[in-house]
């Protein structure tokens, strides 16, 4: 690893001064110290955001529910109120990485991590996200790559917080010194590879993420997420759903159907939506909008597998929602 500055701030005040001459923020520092061991990143000064008490916290608003950036995955998770009313994004967060990770990571950091593909990691590789014009895993190791909507980075999207938050229809609060404060709704938050493979998102490098709102729920919405995994626990999702459904009896007025680790942002399947809509809850629709998820799926050399596993993820999680199956013991996390 290489040697740095370290600027320990306590005020959101103090560490927007601080965020300039490619001055990196640490929250947790999960990701980001993984990448400097790894030597793909070697930033000159870190700005540690950990102990800014103003940016911990859940707090219910007239508009819904605000949680601070600084939030852990493990007091999400725990929170009666969104285990209660935002039940996937308790599941979401409460089945991410281990539960010494869970006590560490941040809500923001798990929204901000970067990618896992394991080129892009390693310093020994420099590829389309790193401004050379290859991509090594169409023709190389791809079994956890995408297979819908990646152009030319073929990488996923690795936060499972995302996909809950896209489901719920949630946005961020990005603060800088220079402009103050603006919201960002989820869906807009993330940058497809080929619209920019240089950027991730759309905050700016002076900007820290300072909240996430997340709006009040429709009468009649139950929601849920799982993960499937190559191990049980300790990684990655391969295939992660997020699911909303709204409820009138068993009929379904609006279901949001969030898919993780099918693209390189997280997305919303449309198709498996359309299906689900203006019907009731059964195995068979559940199915059915599991099928239709994979409408688009064009899946790599070593990854058909996700063709399969996503419809079943689906299928599973709806009926898990709608309260007709219990959560998979064979998910993971
Ligand atoms: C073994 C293992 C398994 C894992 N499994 C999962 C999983 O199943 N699902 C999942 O979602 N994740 C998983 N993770 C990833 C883990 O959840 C993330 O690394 C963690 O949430 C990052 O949070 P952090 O607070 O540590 O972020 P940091 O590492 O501190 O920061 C991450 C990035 O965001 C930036 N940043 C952080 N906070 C802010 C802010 N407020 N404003 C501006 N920039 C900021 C940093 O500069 C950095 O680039 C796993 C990790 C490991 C090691
Ligand atoms: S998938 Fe994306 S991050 Fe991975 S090697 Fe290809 S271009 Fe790079």
């Amino acid at each position: 690893m290489n040697s740095f500055a370290l600027a320990d701030c306590s005020t959101v005040e103090a560490a927007l001064s601080q965020l300039k001459d490619g001055a990196v923020v640490k929250a947790g520092g999960v990701d980001l110290l993984d990448r400097m061991k790894n030597g793909t990143d070697t930033p000159a000064r870190l700005v540690n955001i950990r102990n800014i008490a103003a940016l911990r916290g859940i707090h219910p608003t007239d508009q819904g529910l605000t949680i601070g950036a600084l939030t852990t995955l493990a007091e999400v998770a725990d929170d009666p109120t969104i285990r209660s009313q935002y039940t996937l994004l308790a599941d979401a967060c409460g089945h991410a990485a281990t539960p010494h990770i869970r006590n560490m990571a941040t809500l923001g950091g798990n929204l901000l991590q970067q990618l896992q593909c394991w080129y892009y990691r390693s310093a020994d590789f420099q590829c389309l996200r790193k401004g050379k014009d290859i991509c090594f895993a169409f023709s190389g190791l791809n079994q956890y790559h995408a297979i819908m909507d990646y152009g030319g980075c073929p990488s996923v999207a690795p936060s499972s917080g995302a996909v809950a938050l896209l489901a719920l229809d949630a946005s961020v609060e990005l603060t800088s010194a220079a402009r103050g404060k603006r919201t960002v709704a989820i869906k807009d938050f993330y940058v497809q590879p080929d619209a920019n493979p240089h950027r991730f998102h759309v905050m700016a490098d002076d900007e820290l993420l300072t909240a996430i709102h997340i709006p009040k729920l429709a009468p009649g919405t139950r929601s849920a997420y799982q993960k499937y995994g190559e191990k049980e626990s300790h990684d990655w999702a391969i295939a992660d759903a997020g699911i909303l459904l709204e409820m009138d009896g068993n009929i379904c007025r609006r279901a949001v159907v969030a898919m993780g680790a099918a693209s390189p942002v997280v997305r919303r399947s449309h198709e498996a939506e359309a299906v689900l809509t203006g019907k009731p809850i059964t195995p068979e629709t559940a199915r059915a909008a599991g099928k239709a998820s994979m409408t688009n799926a064009m899946p790599l050399s070593m990854n058909g597998y996700k063709v399969q596993l996503f419809p079943v993820a689906i299928y599973r999680t709806v009926l898990l929602a709608a309260g007709q199956m219990d959560r998979d013991p064979s998910a993971a996390g």
